[in-house]
Protein backbone atom coordinates (compact mmCIF):
# COMPACT_ATOMS: atom_id res chain seq x y z
CA UNK A 1 0.00 0.00 0.00
CA UNK A 2 1.58 2.98 -1.10
CA UNK A 3 2.05 5.56 1.80
CA UNK A 4 3.63 8.29 -0.41
CA UNK A 5 1.15 10.62 -1.70
CA UNK A 6 2.01 14.29 -1.82
CA UNK A 7 0.97 16.37 1.53
CA UNK A 8 -1.60 18.91 -0.55
CA UNK A 9 -3.69 20.27 1.59
CA UNK A 10 -6.97 22.42 1.50
CA UNK A 11 -7.77 25.01 3.61
CA UNK A 12 -11.12 26.35 3.74
CA UNK A 13 -13.81 27.73 6.12
CA UNK A 14 -13.74 30.80 8.02
CA UNK A 15 -13.70 28.84 11.86
CA UNK A 16 -15.83 28.55 14.38
CA UNK A 17 -19.67 28.79 14.73
CA UNK A 18 -19.93 27.99 10.24
CA UNK A 19 -18.48 26.21 8.08
CA UNK A 20 -15.06 24.82 10.17
CA UNK A 21 -11.30 25.41 8.78
CA UNK A 22 -10.42 22.83 6.72
CA UNK A 23 -7.20 20.55 6.60
CA UNK A 24 -7.82 17.48 4.26
CA UNK A 25 -5.30 15.57 2.75
CA UNK A 26 -2.26 12.82 3.30
CA UNK A 27 -0.28 14.30 6.11
CA UNK A 28 -2.89 17.18 7.17
CA UNK A 29 -2.77 15.30 11.21
CA UNK A 30 0.37 17.80 10.92
CA UNK A 31 -1.71 20.90 10.53
CA UNK A 32 -3.21 20.14 14.27
CA UNK A 33 -0.12 22.25 15.82
CA UNK A 34 -1.15 25.06 13.54
CA UNK A 35 -4.46 25.09 14.73
CA UNK A 36 -3.61 25.01 18.34
CA UNK A 37 -1.60 28.05 17.18
CA UNK A 38 -3.90 30.16 15.68
CA UNK A 39 -6.93 29.18 18.71
CA UNK A 40 -3.86 30.32 21.01
CA UNK A 41 -4.66 27.47 23.13
CA UNK A 42 -2.34 26.55 26.45
CA UNK A 43 -4.38 24.18 27.59
CA UNK A 44 -6.03 21.02 25.85
CA UNK A 45 -8.58 18.59 26.47
CA UNK A 46 -7.51 15.32 24.11
CA UNK A 47 -10.86 13.21 23.42
CA UNK A 48 -9.19 10.24 22.13
CA UNK A 49 -10.39 6.33 20.91
CA UNK A 50 -7.92 4.82 22.65
CA UNK A 51 -7.30 2.05 20.09
CA UNK A 52 -6.89 4.66 17.45
CA UNK A 53 -5.04 7.39 18.51
CA UNK A 54 -2.03 5.00 19.11
CA UNK A 55 -2.71 2.47 16.25
CA UNK A 56 -3.50 5.65 13.56
CA UNK A 57 -0.30 7.57 13.90
CA UNK A 58 -2.32 10.76 15.47
CA UNK A 59 -0.16 10.13 18.79
CA UNK A 60 3.38 9.92 17.31
CA UNK A 61 2.13 12.82 14.53
CA UNK A 62 1.06 15.06 17.76
CA UNK A 63 3.51 14.51 20.18
CA UNK A 64 5.83 17.65 19.46
CA UNK A 65 2.34 20.38 19.27
CA UNK A 66 0.89 18.75 22.27
CA UNK A 67 3.98 18.54 24.59
CA UNK A 68 4.74 22.51 24.89
CA UNK A 69 1.07 22.13 26.21
CA UNK A 70 -0.64 21.24 29.52
CA UNK A 71 -3.28 18.50 28.13
CA UNK A 72 -5.63 16.11 29.83
CA UNK A 73 -6.61 12.65 28.13
CA UNK A 74 -9.55 10.89 27.83
CA UNK A 75 -9.76 7.69 26.37
CA UNK A 76 -13.02 6.52 24.74
CA UNK A 77 -13.27 2.84 24.79
CA UNK A 78 -15.37 1.24 21.88
CA UNK A 79 -18.84 2.54 20.18
CA UNK A 80 -21.31 4.84 21.75
CA UNK A 81 -20.02 6.46 25.57
CA UNK A 82 -22.58 4.88 27.93
CA UNK A 83 -23.93 8.06 30.39
CA UNK A 84 -21.54 7.49 33.07
CA UNK A 85 -18.42 8.22 31.07
CA UNK A 86 -20.41 11.13 29.39
CA UNK A 87 -20.17 12.45 33.07
CA UNK A 88 -16.87 11.73 34.01
CA UNK A 89 -15.94 12.99 30.89
CA UNK A 90 -18.19 16.03 31.78
CA UNK A 91 -16.73 16.48 35.31
CA UNK A 92 -12.96 16.33 33.63
CA UNK A 93 -13.67 19.35 31.39
CA UNK A 94 -15.46 21.66 33.78
CA UNK A 95 -12.73 21.32 36.16
CA UNK A 96 -9.74 21.96 33.36
CA UNK A 97 -11.49 24.87 31.42
CA UNK A 98 -9.47 23.92 28.11
CA UNK A 99 -9.01 26.67 25.56
CA UNK A 100 -9.67 23.73 23.41
CA UNK A 101 -11.08 20.10 22.75
CA UNK A 102 -9.30 17.91 20.76
CA UNK A 103 -11.17 14.95 19.65
CA UNK A 104 -9.26 12.26 17.72
CA UNK A 105 -11.46 9.26 16.68
CA UNK A 106 -14.55 7.75 15.36
CA UNK A 107 -17.90 9.35 15.32
CA UNK A 108 -18.29 8.49 19.39
CA UNK A 109 -15.29 10.30 19.99
CA UNK A 110 -15.72 12.96 18.62
CA UNK A 111 -19.75 12.95 19.68
CA UNK A 112 -18.35 12.85 22.79
CA UNK A 113 -15.90 15.56 22.56
CA UNK A 114 -18.64 18.08 20.95
CA UNK A 115 -20.83 16.63 24.74
CA UNK A 116 -18.11 17.50 26.89
CA UNK A 117 -17.40 21.32 25.25
CA UNK A 118 -21.20 21.53 24.98
CA UNK A 119 -21.16 20.91 29.04
CA UNK A 120 -18.66 22.82 29.76
CA UNK A 121 -19.61 26.50 30.48
CA UNK A 122 -22.72 25.07 32.42
CA UNK A 123 -23.77 23.89 35.75
CA UNK A 124 -27.00 22.17 34.20
CA UNK A 125 -27.16 18.51 34.88
CA UNK A 126 -25.47 16.66 32.07
CA UNK A 127 -28.64 14.55 31.28
CA UNK A 128 -30.78 17.65 30.71
CA UNK A 129 -28.19 19.29 28.26
CA UNK A 130 -27.85 16.32 26.36
CA UNK A 131 -32.16 16.16 26.29
CA UNK A 132 -32.15 19.71 25.32
CA UNK A 133 -34.14 20.49 29.02
CA UNK A 134 -31.14 22.62 29.71
CA UNK A 135 -29.18 24.80 27.28
CA UNK A 136 -25.24 24.15 26.56
CA UNK A 137 -22.67 26.13 28.16
CA UNK A 138 -22.56 29.96 26.99
CA UNK A 139 -18.36 28.89 26.65
CA UNK A 140 -17.85 26.45 24.99
CA UNK A 141 -14.45 25.85 23.62
CA UNK A 142 -13.71 25.54 20.15
CA UNK A 143 -13.24 21.68 18.92
CA UNK A 144 -10.67 20.42 16.78
CA UNK A 145 -11.82 17.57 15.36
CA UNK A 146 -9.52 14.73 13.43
CA UNK A 147 -11.29 11.72 12.27
CA UNK A 148 -9.58 8.24 12.21
CA UNK A 149 -12.63 6.39 10.53
CA UNK A 150 -13.87 7.95 7.38
CA UNK A 151 -18.15 7.53 8.47
CA UNK A 152 -19.85 9.68 10.40
CA UNK A 153 -18.61 13.24 9.08
CA UNK A 154 -18.91 14.94 12.01
CA UNK A 155 -15.79 16.78 11.76
CA UNK A 156 -18.37 18.41 9.76
CA UNK A 157 -21.29 19.02 11.87
CA UNK A 158 -22.79 20.80 14.48
CA UNK A 159 -24.21 17.86 16.16
CA UNK A 160 -23.47 14.87 18.01
CA UNK A 161 -25.90 11.67 18.71
CA UNK A 162 -24.97 10.10 22.36
CA UNK A 163 -26.80 6.90 23.85
CA UNK A 164 -28.24 7.61 26.99
CA UNK A 165 -30.11 5.16 29.00
CA UNK A 166 -31.20 2.81 26.06
CA UNK A 167 -32.38 5.96 24.11
CA UNK A 168 -30.19 7.79 21.33
CA UNK A 169 -30.37 11.78 21.90
CA UNK A 170 -29.41 14.40 19.55
CA UNK A 171 -27.48 17.76 20.83
CA UNK A 172 -27.49 20.57 17.87
CA UNK A 173 -26.03 23.34 18.73
CA UNK A 174 -24.24 25.86 16.02
CA UNK A 175 -20.97 26.59 18.51
CA UNK A 176 -20.66 22.45 18.32
CA UNK A 177 -19.49 22.74 14.77
CA UNK A 178 -15.47 22.31 14.99
CA UNK A 179 -13.40 25.31 14.27
CA UNK A 180 -11.23 22.97 12.68
CA UNK A 181 -12.04 20.02 10.87
CA UNK A 182 -8.17 17.73 10.21
CA UNK A 183 -8.87 14.96 7.69
CA UNK A 184 -6.33 12.68 7.38
CA UNK A 185 -7.28 9.28 5.38
CA UNK A 186 -3.58 8.12 6.72
CA UNK A 187 -5.45 7.96 9.66
CA UNK A 188 -8.34 5.50 9.35
CA UNK A 189 -5.71 2.81 7.44
CA UNK A 190 -5.31 0.94 10.72
CA UNK A 191 -9.23 0.64 11.30
CA UNK A 192 -10.05 -2.67 11.30
CA UNK A 193 -12.02 -4.60 8.37
CA UNK A 194 -15.43 -4.07 10.09
CA UNK A 195 -14.61 -0.80 11.16
CA UNK A 196 -13.91 0.67 7.54
CA UNK A 197 -16.98 -1.33 6.32
CA UNK A 198 -19.69 0.16 9.25
CA UNK A 199 -17.97 3.57 8.50
CA UNK A 200 -18.58 3.77 5.06
CA UNK A 201 -21.78 2.13 4.98
CA UNK A 202 -22.72 5.79 7.46
CA UNK A 203 -21.04 7.56 4.85
CA UNK A 204 -22.77 6.46 1.75
CA UNK A 205 -26.41 6.68 3.65
CA UNK A 206 -25.41 10.30 5.12
CA UNK A 207 -24.71 10.78 1.17
CA UNK A 208 -27.63 9.49 -0.51
CA UNK A 209 -30.72 10.28 2.47
CA UNK A 210 -29.24 13.75 2.38
CA UNK A 211 -29.67 14.05 -1.44
CA UNK A 212 -33.68 13.09 -1.41
CA UNK A 213 -33.95 14.89 2.11
CA UNK A 214 -36.46 17.37 2.66
CA UNK A 215 -34.41 20.14 3.41
CA UNK A 216 -31.79 19.39 1.31
CA UNK A 217 -30.15 22.80 -0.88
CA UNK A 218 -28.60 23.78 -3.50
CA UNK A 219 -25.43 23.89 -1.93
CA UNK A 220 -25.69 20.54 0.20
CA UNK A 221 -26.59 18.47 -2.54
CA UNK A 222 -23.40 19.11 -4.33
CA UNK A 223 -21.88 17.63 -1.31
CA UNK A 224 -23.99 15.01 -1.32
CA UNK A 225 -23.34 14.32 -5.18
CA UNK A 226 -19.64 15.01 -4.69
CA UNK A 227 -19.88 12.31 -1.52
CA UNK A 228 -21.18 9.90 -3.89
CA UNK A 229 -18.67 10.58 -6.80
CA UNK A 230 -15.54 9.86 -4.36
CA UNK A 231 -17.77 6.95 -2.63
CA UNK A 232 -19.48 5.17 -5.71
CA UNK A 233 -16.28 3.72 -7.19
CA UNK A 234 -13.78 2.98 -3.61
CA UNK A 235 -16.70 2.31 -0.65
CA UNK A 236 -16.02 -1.58 -2.28
CA UNK A 237 -11.87 -1.19 -2.23
CA UNK A 238 -11.32 0.66 0.79
CA UNK A 239 -13.25 -2.87 2.92
CA UNK A 240 -12.15 -5.47 0.17
CA UNK A 241 -8.88 -4.40 -1.06
CA UNK A 242 -7.58 -1.56 0.47
CA UNK A 243 -5.53 1.37 -1.04
CA UNK A 244 -4.22 4.56 -0.20
CA UNK A 245 -6.41 5.92 -3.43
CA UNK A 246 -9.25 4.36 -1.76
CA UNK A 247 -8.86 5.91 1.88
CA UNK A 248 -7.96 9.14 0.48
CA UNK A 249 -11.62 9.28 -1.49
CA UNK A 250 -13.58 7.47 1.52
CA UNK A 251 -12.33 10.42 3.86
CA UNK A 252 -13.49 12.79 2.00
CA UNK A 253 -16.50 11.53 0.72
CA UNK A 254 -17.18 11.05 4.24
CA UNK A 255 -15.85 14.73 5.23
CA UNK A 256 -18.77 15.98 2.33
CA UNK A 257 -21.13 13.91 3.49
CA UNK A 258 -21.03 15.53 7.09
CA UNK A 259 -21.40 18.69 5.01
CA UNK A 260 -24.46 17.51 3.36
CA UNK A 261 -26.23 16.11 6.33
CA UNK A 262 -25.11 19.57 8.36
CA UNK A 263 -27.63 21.48 6.31
CA UNK A 264 -29.86 18.59 4.89
CA UNK A 265 -30.05 16.18 7.86
CA UNK A 266 -30.79 12.53 7.25
CA UNK A 267 -34.01 10.80 6.85
CA UNK A 268 -36.12 8.05 7.23
CA UNK A 269 -33.21 4.99 7.01
CA UNK A 270 -31.38 7.11 9.89
CA UNK A 271 -34.40 7.49 11.97
CA UNK A 272 -35.26 3.47 11.96
CA UNK A 273 -31.73 2.71 12.68
CA UNK A 274 -31.34 4.25 15.92
CA UNK A 275 -33.15 1.95 18.22
CA UNK A 276 -31.39 -0.80 16.83
CA UNK A 277 -28.11 0.61 18.20
CA UNK A 278 -29.40 1.71 21.17
CA UNK A 279 -31.34 -1.87 22.38
CA UNK A 280 -29.58 -4.45 20.41
CA UNK A 281 -26.36 -2.59 19.91
CA UNK A 282 -25.70 -2.86 16.16
CA UNK A 283 -23.27 -0.75 14.95
CA UNK A 284 -24.65 2.62 13.64
CA UNK A 285 -23.64 2.30 9.77
CA UNK A 286 -24.63 -0.95 10.03
CA UNK A 287 -28.03 -0.45 11.44
CA UNK A 288 -28.13 2.27 8.92
CA UNK A 289 -27.90 0.32 6.05
CA UNK A 290 -30.18 -2.47 7.18
CA UNK A 291 -32.96 -0.17 5.63
CA UNK A 292 -31.57 2.11 3.28
CA UNK A 293 -32.65 -0.39 0.32
CA UNK A 294 -36.22 -0.60 1.06
CA UNK A 295 -35.68 3.29 1.80
CA UNK A 296 -34.42 4.03 -1.90
CA UNK A 297 -36.51 2.06 -3.79
CA UNK A 298 -39.53 3.46 -1.68
CA UNK A 299 -38.38 7.11 -2.26
CA UNK A 300 -37.93 6.21 -5.79
CA UNK A 301 -41.64 5.91 -6.07
CA UNK A 302 -42.43 9.68 -4.45
CA UNK A 303 -45.87 10.90 -6.35
CA UNK A 304 -47.79 14.23 -6.09
CA UNK A 305 -50.03 12.86 -3.42
CA UNK A 306 -47.45 11.71 -1.14
CA UNK A 307 -44.39 14.02 -1.36
CA UNK A 308 -43.54 15.94 1.75
CA UNK A 309 -41.30 18.05 -0.10
CA UNK A 310 -42.90 21.47 -0.93
CA UNK A 311 -40.84 21.69 -4.37
CA UNK A 312 -42.68 18.34 -5.38
CA UNK A 313 -41.96 14.86 -6.53
CA UNK A 314 -40.15 15.79 -9.92
CA UNK A 315 -37.33 18.14 -7.72
CA UNK A 316 -37.43 14.89 -5.83
CA UNK A 317 -36.34 12.38 -8.34
CA UNK A 318 -34.31 14.85 -10.13
CA UNK A 319 -32.38 15.08 -6.84
CA UNK A 320 -32.04 11.25 -6.60
CA UNK A 321 -30.98 11.30 -10.23
CA UNK A 322 -28.40 13.67 -9.81
CA UNK A 323 -27.00 11.53 -6.95
CA UNK A 324 -27.13 7.92 -9.43
CA UNK A 325 -25.66 10.13 -12.08
CA UNK A 326 -22.49 11.34 -9.49
CA UNK A 327 -21.96 7.33 -9.36
CA UNK A 328 -22.42 6.74 -12.97
CA UNK A 329 -24.98 4.65 -12.07
CA UNK A 330 -28.27 4.91 -14.22
CA UNK A 331 -31.10 4.37 -12.31
CA UNK A 332 -32.60 4.31 -8.68
CA UNK A 333 -33.03 0.82 -9.17
CA UNK A 334 -30.17 -0.09 -10.83
CA UNK A 335 -28.63 1.40 -7.53
CA UNK A 336 -30.65 -0.85 -5.46
CA UNK A 337 -29.16 -3.84 -7.01
CA UNK A 338 -25.38 -2.62 -6.34
CA UNK A 339 -26.55 -1.61 -2.97
CA UNK A 340 -27.65 -5.23 -2.28
CA UNK A 341 -24.67 -6.96 -3.58
CA UNK A 342 -22.16 -4.62 -1.89
CA UNK A 343 -24.06 -5.64 1.55
CA UNK A 344 -23.79 -9.22 0.66
CA UNK A 345 -20.72 -9.09 0.08
CA UNK A 346 -19.14 -7.41 3.40
CA UNK A 347 -20.49 -10.98 5.27
CA UNK A 348 -22.43 -9.14 8.01
CA UNK A 349 -25.83 -10.09 9.11
CA UNK A 350 -28.90 -8.20 6.01
CA UNK A 351 -31.69 -9.02 7.92
CA UNK A 352 -33.43 -7.71 11.27
CA UNK A 353 -34.33 -10.82 12.89
CA UNK A 354 -30.29 -11.60 12.35
CA UNK A 355 -29.56 -9.04 14.69
CA UNK A 356 -32.29 -9.18 17.44
CA UNK A 357 -35.86 -8.39 15.74
CA UNK A 358 -37.31 -11.34 15.97
CA UNK A 359 -41.00 -11.36 16.74
CA UNK A 360 -43.91 -9.61 16.03
CA UNK A 361 -43.68 -7.12 19.09
CA UNK A 362 -39.94 -6.07 18.18
CA UNK A 363 -40.95 -5.34 15.24
CA UNK A 364 -43.59 -3.24 16.45
CA UNK A 365 -41.30 -1.57 18.88
CA UNK A 366 -39.18 -0.63 16.30
CA UNK A 367 -41.86 1.70 14.67
CA UNK A 368 -43.10 3.00 17.65
CA UNK A 369 -39.42 4.12 18.55
CA UNK A 370 -38.92 6.13 15.65
CA UNK A 371 -39.00 9.78 15.96
CA UNK A 372 -41.37 11.67 13.80
CA UNK A 373 -39.56 14.77 13.01
CA UNK A 374 -36.84 12.57 11.27
CA UNK A 375 -39.27 10.92 9.53
CA UNK A 376 -40.65 14.81 8.73
CA UNK A 377 -37.04 15.22 6.39
CA UNK A 378 -38.14 11.85 4.44
CA UNK A 379 -39.13 13.48 0.49
CA UNK A 380 -42.20 10.59 0.76
CA UNK A 381 -44.56 10.85 3.50
CA UNK A 382 -44.20 7.51 5.29
CA UNK A 383 -47.59 6.25 7.39
CA UNK A 384 -48.06 3.07 10.02
CA UNK A 385 -48.31 0.88 7.38
CA UNK A 386 -45.79 2.01 4.89
CA UNK A 387 -42.94 1.71 8.09
CA UNK A 388 -44.71 -2.05 8.38
CA UNK A 389 -43.59 -2.63 5.01
CA UNK A 390 -40.33 -0.90 5.14
CA UNK A 391 -39.31 -3.08 8.67
CA UNK A 392 -40.80 -6.25 6.91
CA UNK A 393 -38.70 -5.85 3.79
CA UNK A 394 -35.76 -5.12 5.76
CA UNK A 395 -36.36 -8.37 7.01
CA UNK A 396 -36.64 -10.01 3.85
CA UNK A 397 -39.78 -10.49 3.75
ZN1 LIG B 1 -25.06 8.31 10.39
Amino acid sequence: MSQGRSQVYEVEGAGRFDAPRTAIGWGAVSEVGAALERLAADSVLLVADRRAYTASGAEAALAEALSVRRVQRIDVDGPNPDAAAIEVAVARCRAMEPDVVLAVGGGSAIDLAKAVAGCCGTDAEVVDVLRGQAPIGSEVPPLIAVPTTAGTGSEATHFAALYVEGRKVSLAHQKLRPAYAIVDPSLSRSAPRELRAVAGLDAFAQALESAWAVDATEQSLADSCRALELAGPQLDDVVHAPSAAAFDAMARAAFHAGRAIDVAKTTAAHALSYWLTAKHGVPHGHAVALFLGPILSFNAQVSAQDCVDPRGAEAVKARLAAACKAMKISSPAALRVRWDAFLQSLSIPTRLSEVGVKTDDDRQALVEAVNPERLSNNPRRLDRAALERIVAEADGR
